[in-house]
C-alpha cells in the first residue's frame, strides 16, 4: 500500500468515525440538554440573567382594598364545573367586563358578585372576546332569561370581528338578538377591527381615568375575510395601561394569533427585535391550554402575575391528564417567568359535577405602584398546592 493510498483510507476511516461520533452525539446531546432544561435546578439568579428579571416577590403583604385601589381586576368563579372566563376591571366607578361564561346558569352567580362592586349598575365597557359559550353564554341567554345586558346598563360594547359560528347556531342567534336589543337602547356596539382602525366612532384607546386606559390590541385575525382554524384566534385582546404597569388580556387567543399580536405590538410601540414588555398581570391565554402562552409570546410579554380562569384538572375537554387546564406545557412556559400563578376553580369529579374553589375569586389590586393579590378562598400560589405537586412539574418551580 502506497503512502498516498494509506492516507486516503485513513482519511475515509477517520471521516466515518467522525461522522458516527457526530451523528450519535447529535442524537444524544439534545437528550441531555432537554433533560437539563426540565430537571436541573435552575436558580432564579440564572433566570434573572436570561430574562432581565424573574418575578418571585414584590407582592404587597397588606391587601389593597378594592375601594382604595387605583385599579382592581377580579377573576370571577362561575358557579359550575365548566371552565369559562369572566373578568371585571374596576377603575373608580368605571368598570370593564371582559366575557361572561361559562353557561347561562352562571349569570346569577356573576350578577351577585358584580352587585358588590358595580353600585351604579353601569358597566361602562363590555368586551365579548369570541363566540364560544364559556365566554359569551352570559350575553347569549334565551329570550325569557336575563342576560348581563339586561341586568346592567352597558355603555360601549366591543365584540369579536369574525366568527366561524353558523348563522343558525342557537347560542349565536341568542347573542345577535341581545346585541340588537343593546343597540336599540342607543348603546354603542363596535367590533375589534373598527376599534383598532378608529372607524365609525370606535377607538383603539379608551381613557378609564387619569393615567389609566384600555387599549384594544391588533392581530391579523380581526381582518375581514381572515380565516382562523380555531374560533379562539378571533379573540378580542386588550391591554390596560395603569401608569407604567400593564395588564394583558387575550381571551383564548392561540399560538398563531399570539405571534401576530406580539409582532404588531412591537411595531406599533417601536420595540426592537430583542425588546420585551414587563406585564404586571397576564390572564393566562385560553385557560392555560397547551396551544396558548407560547414561548415566543411570553418572551415578548413577560408576566409577573398570572391568573388562570379554569376548573383545574377537569376532563371537560380531554382525558389526557397532562393537557387538562392548566396544562403541563403552560406550566413549562409560564414558570420560566414567574411563580405568582393563581387559579380560580378546582374540579373534584367532572362526571359527578363536583368542584370547589382553587384560589376562588381572585382580586389583583394596584395602588401607587404596589400590587396585592387577594382571593376569596386562599392566597396560595399554584406551585405550593397539593394539586400542583400531584399533577405537574417545573424545572424552575421545583428547584431547591
Ligand atoms: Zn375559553
Amino acid at each position: 500500500m502506497s503512502r498516498k493510498k494509506f492516507s486516503l483510507v485513513k482519511t475515509v476511516i477517520l471521516s466515518v468515525i467522525a461522522a458516527a461520533v457526530g451523528l450519535v452525539g447529535g442524537f444524544i446531546a439534545p437528550l441531555f440538554i432537554a433533560e437539563d432544561r426540565f430537571t436541573a435546578n435552575i436558580t432564579t439568579d440564572e433566570l434573572t440573567e436570561a430574562h432581565g428579571y424573574y418575578y418571585s416577590g414584590d407582592i404587597s403583604d397588606s391587601v389593597i382594598s378594592v375601594e382604595d385601589a387605583d385599579l382592581s381586576v377580579h377573576f370571577i368563579e362561575l358557579g359550575n364545573k365548566y371552565t369559562g372566563d369572566c373578568t371585571l376591571i374596576k377603575v373608580g366607578n368605571t368598570e370593564v367586563l371582559i366575557d361572561c361564561g361559562s353557561r347561562e346558569q352562571s349569570v346569577p352567580f356573576v350578577e351577585s358578585y358584580l352587585k358588590n362592586y358595580v353600585k351604579d349598575k353601569i358597566l361602562e365597557y363590555v368586551i365579548v372576546t369570541h363566540a364560544h359559550q364559556d365566554h359569551y353564554a352570559g350575553f347569549a341567554t334565551a329570550e325569557n332569561k336575563d342576560s348581563i345586558f339586561d341586568l346592567f346598563d352597558c355603555g360601549t360594547v366591543i365584540t369579536f370581528s369574525n366568527t366561524n359560528q353558523k348563522p343558525t347556531a342557537k347560542l349565536y342567534n341568542n347573542f345577535k338578538r341581545e346585541i340588537e336589543e343593546v343597540k336599540a337602547k342607543g348603546k354603542k356596539v363596535y367590533d375589534a377591527l373598527s376599534c383598532v382602525n378608529n372607524v365609525g366612532g370606535a377607538q383603539d384607546v379608551y381613557q378609564l381615568s387619569d393615567g389609566v386606559n384600555l387599549e384594544i390590541l391588533y392581530h391579523a385575525f380581526y381582518e375581514e375575510g381572515a380565516h382562523a382554524e380555531s374560533e379562539n384566534d378571533y379573540s378580542v385582546c386588550c391591554m390596560i395601561n395603569c401608569g407604567e404597569k400593564k395588564l394583558l388580556f387575550t381571551g383564548d387567543l392561540e399560538k398563531d394569533g399570539e405571534e401576530s399580536l406580539a409582532d404588531n405590538y412591537k411595531t406599533k410601540h417601536g420595540l426592537n427585535a430583542g425588546d420585551f414588555v414587563e406585564v404586571e398581570l397576564y390572564k393566562a391565554g385560553h385557560h392555560g391550554s397547551k396551544t396558548s402562552s407560547s414561548e415566543y409570546f411570553l418572551s415578548v410579554f413577560q408576566p409577573k402575575i398570572c391568573c388562570v380562569c379554569c376548573c383545574a384538572g377537569s376532563t371537560e375537554y380531554t382525558k389526557n391528564a397532562n393537557n387538562t387546564f392548566p396544562t403541563q406545557t403552560f406550566i413549562n412556559n409560564i414558570s420560566k417567568y414567574t411563580d405568582k400563578v393563581y387559579v380560580t376553580t378546582l374540579c373534584i369529579d367532572y362526571d359527578k359535577g363536583e368542584f370547589k374553589s382553587f384560589n376562588g375569586n381572585i382580586v389583583v389590586a394596584l395602588k401607587d405602584g404596589a400590587v396585592s393579590v387577594n382571593c376569596s378562598d386562599n392566597n396560595e400560589i399554584l406551585k405550593n398546592t397539593e394539586w400542583y405537586k400531584e399533577n405537574r412539574t417545573s424545572a424552575y418551580w421545583d428547584a431547591a
